[in-house]
């Protein structure tokens, strides 16, 4: 497989509020051939720092390939540094600069002096057309390595990777192809998902597998490579199927599906309907569960009791749990799902009660604490929580976790 790295130049992208995003686009494009990107570096307007990337990256990686700097001003320094870095001579060509002196033209102007620059093609590499802008990009290989260098404005990036690089590329690249799939998990931590399927991923080196943290969910990542896509998917089968097995039904998204999406089709499927009373929460629940198109089919109503008196009026909250138990306790979270799915008249009813902090914490009921419950006609279980985290975390943890009490009593 062929290993790719990709330079982003220029100085603006290392200020605080600027993203490389043309190195997302380009990892997305060789991915898709079967390049596997190893490296990513941005680097400013700095002559032998770039030097120094660019002489590195010819060395260990067989695609390099470079955006930004090839503009016509002072600090637009890639094509100078490339040319030096890979010892090579750089040179005016005179029909890449009667191009430029006739783009101006076009446009009813005389072409500024320092435009000239852009004409300077560095030995050996070929000349890719830009006609979205002034600077050509270039394209060579060198020592076995296939080195691109496209400009900074994705508009002028794209078209040109598209029409002059990439079946220059498939050709190197071969019939190899990449598959993902992302596994989400809920209810368990990180360390005790590694410690359950590191034995079964660590055996494999095709697929690759990754697990991440993200908010209330571990993510599994698993990408695989094939002759043909069919083959990278069966591999991820493969591999996935045995994931899954091992965690169990922790595992609710197989796809990058969203939990409220899960949980929505199984609804759906199933013709449950849904009520939801929040308290810590706000109505996030709701607000997940009625963003997934179709979910009027299952979600009646939600409410947000936000005070004791409204948990008592709207929902019919027993005043004397409250006041012996406190509002964040089993007893009213019970009470609550009981409440909301008898008077919205629904198959279920989920609550949700808890303190979200950052102050109203005690020793006895810490920041974090929160009670889920959910009440069908036979029954209502509830779960106690102590969600790590600030403020909006713990508000969207304990979405999650109430989300998933329903999903696990639906499976
Ligand atoms: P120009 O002729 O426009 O100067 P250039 O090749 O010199 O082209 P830069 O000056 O490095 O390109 O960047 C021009 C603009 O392109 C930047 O201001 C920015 O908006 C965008 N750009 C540059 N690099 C990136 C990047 N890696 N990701 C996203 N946008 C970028
Ligand atoms: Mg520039």
């Amino acid at each position: 497989m062929l290993s790719a790295e990709i330079i982003a130049i220029g100085s603006e992208l290392l200020a605080a509020d600027r993203t490389d995003t043309n190195s997302l686009w380009l990892t997305e494009q060789l991915n898709r051939m079967g390049i596997d990107v190893k490296l990513k570096t941005v680097v400013g307007d700095d002559d032998a720092r770039l030097e120094e990337v660019v002489k590195d990256a010819v060395k260990r990686s067989r695609v390099v390939i470079t955006t930004g700097g090839l503009g016509p001003t002072e600090d637009d320094i890639t094509r100078k540094v490339v040319a030096r870095a890979l010892k090579r001579r750089l040179s005016l060509n005179e029909s890449v600069l009667a191009e430029i002196r006739e783009r101006f033209k076009s446009f009813g102007m005389n072409m500024p002096e320092r435009n000239s620059r852009q004409a300077m093609v560095i030995d050996g590499s070929e000349v890719l057309p830009n006609p979205n802008g002034s600077a050509p990009g270039l394209y060579l290989e060198h020592e076995g390595c296939a080195v691109a260098l496209f400009p900074g404005p994705p508009r002028e990036m794209k078209p040109m990777f598209e029409n002059h690089v990439q079946s220059r590329l498939e050709k190197l690249a071969g019939d190899i192809r990449f598959a993902r799939r992302v596994l989400r998990v809920a209810g368990m931590g990180e360390s005790a998902v590694d410690e359950k399927i590191a034995p079964i991923y660590t055996k494999y080196e095709n697929p690759q597998t990754t697990i991440l943290f993200n908010s209330s969910e571990i993510e599994v990542h698993l990408r695989a490579h094939g002759r043909t896509e069919a083959d990278a998917e069966a591999l991820l089968d493969d591999l996935s199927l045995k994931i899954e097995k091992e965690l169990g039904n922790a595992v609710f998204s197989f796809r990058g599906e969203k939990m409220e999406e899960v949980v929505g089709r199984r609804l759906a499927i199933t013709g449950f309907t849904l009520s939801v009373a929040e308290s810590c929460t706000g109505g996030l629940i709701a607000e997940r569960l009625t963003n997934v198109p179709g979910s009027s089919k299952y979600f009646v109503e939600g409410l947000v009791t936000y005070s004791n008196e409204s948990k008592t009026r709207l929902l019919g909250v027993d005043k004397k749990l409250i006041r012996e138990f406190g509002a964040v306790s089993q007893q009213v979270a019970r009470d609550m799902a009981r409440g909301v799915r008898h008077r919205a008249k629904t198959d279920f009813g989920l609550a949700v009660t808890g303190i979200a902090g950052p102050d109203g914490g005690t020793e006895e009921k810490p920041v974090g604490l929160v009670f889920i419950a959910l009440a069908d006609g036979a029954h209502t279980e509830h779960k106690r929580f102590v969600l790590p985290g600030d403020r909006e975390l713990i508000r969207w943890r304990a979405s999650q976790a109430a989300l998933d009490m329903l999903r696990r009593r639906l499976i």
